[in-house]
């Protein structure tokens, strides 16, 4: 199995793109940690992984939140004896204009997606030091790598700070055994596009600007995910690996 032995921690494990890593992760022997703020659907996936034989423990986390961040650390570490892996997942997305665009938006989403990723990486460090070393998994996007009309300010400056944040923080860490990366999903199958994908106009842009004209469904970022996570990826940090269909090879 690809995570043997290893314990890791999912941020917005709860549905769409995190809870299938969270339930890969776990048929590869990874002991997993959902983190999110949905505790209803976070404890459905956590019960679905215990009860198909492999180990998952659902927390309640707000990745905006440094005391949700230290105590589900800490709470990892007591249950599972350690830390090795994290996926900064945890992400909301939005649409329009820079023009139209409100501050208390703008700091929403940077909280989420940016600042999450940073809170997040700050509090695994010291335990995934502690374990000898780590790998941390940041999820940004296409539009953290390249400009879109259709995307909206927020969400291309959210997910770029994520892109270079994970490459300081691999340089940074490169001597504590712990690497960094970072995954750029195109357009995916989950909750978070259901009413782009139902909007026929959207729907047909989107699938237009697809080299591969189709979403991905979530298990096809979930493995690219597992690569990095595993130690099959272990002279791999500072990276990016776009899943796509090919949307950032034009
Ligand atoms: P999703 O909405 O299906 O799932 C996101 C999860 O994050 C949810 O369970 C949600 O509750 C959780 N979350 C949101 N805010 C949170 C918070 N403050 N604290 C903890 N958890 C929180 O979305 P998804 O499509 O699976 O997206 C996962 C990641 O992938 C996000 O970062 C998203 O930006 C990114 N992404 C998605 C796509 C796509 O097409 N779906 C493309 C590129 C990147």
């Amino acid at each position: 199995m690809r995570l043997e032995g290893k314990v890791a921690l999912i941020s917005g494990g709860a549905r769409g793109m995190g809870a299938a890593e969270a339930r890969l992760f776990a048929q590869e022997g990874a002991k997993v940690v959902i983190g999110d703020v949905r505790e209803d659907e976070g404890r459905q996936v956590e019960a679905q992984i215990n009860e198909a034989g492999g180990e998952a423990l659902f927390l309640k986390l707000d990745v905006t939140s440094e005391a949700d961040w230290e105590s589900v650390v800490a709470s990892t570490v007591s249950r599972f004896g350690k830390l090795d892996v994290l996926v900064n997942n945890a992400g909301i997305g939005g649409g329009g204009r820079l023009e139209h665009t409100a501050l208390e938006d703008w700091d929403r989403m940077m909280d989420i997606n940016a600042k999450g990723v940073f809170l997040g990486t700050k509090t695994a460090i010291p335990a995934m030091r502690e374990a000898g070393g780590g790998s941390i998994v940041n999820i940004s996007s296409i539009w953290g790598m390249v400009g879109a009309e259709m995307s909206s300010p927020m969400y291309q400056a959210s997910k770029g700070a994520v892109r270079l944040l994970t490459k300081t923080t691999a340089l940074q860490h490169a001597d504590d055994g712990i690497r960094c990366n970072s995954v750029h999903p195109g357009p995916i199958a989950t909750p978070l596009t259901e009413a782009s994908r139902n909007d026929p106009e959207r729907n047909r842009v989107m699938l237009e600007r697809t080299p591969m004209g189709r979403y991905a469904e979530p298990i096809e970022v979930a493995y690219g995910v597992l690569y990095l996570a595993s130690d099959e990826a272990s002279y791999v940090t500072g990276s990016e690996l776009a899943i796509d269909g090919g949307w950032t090879a034009q």
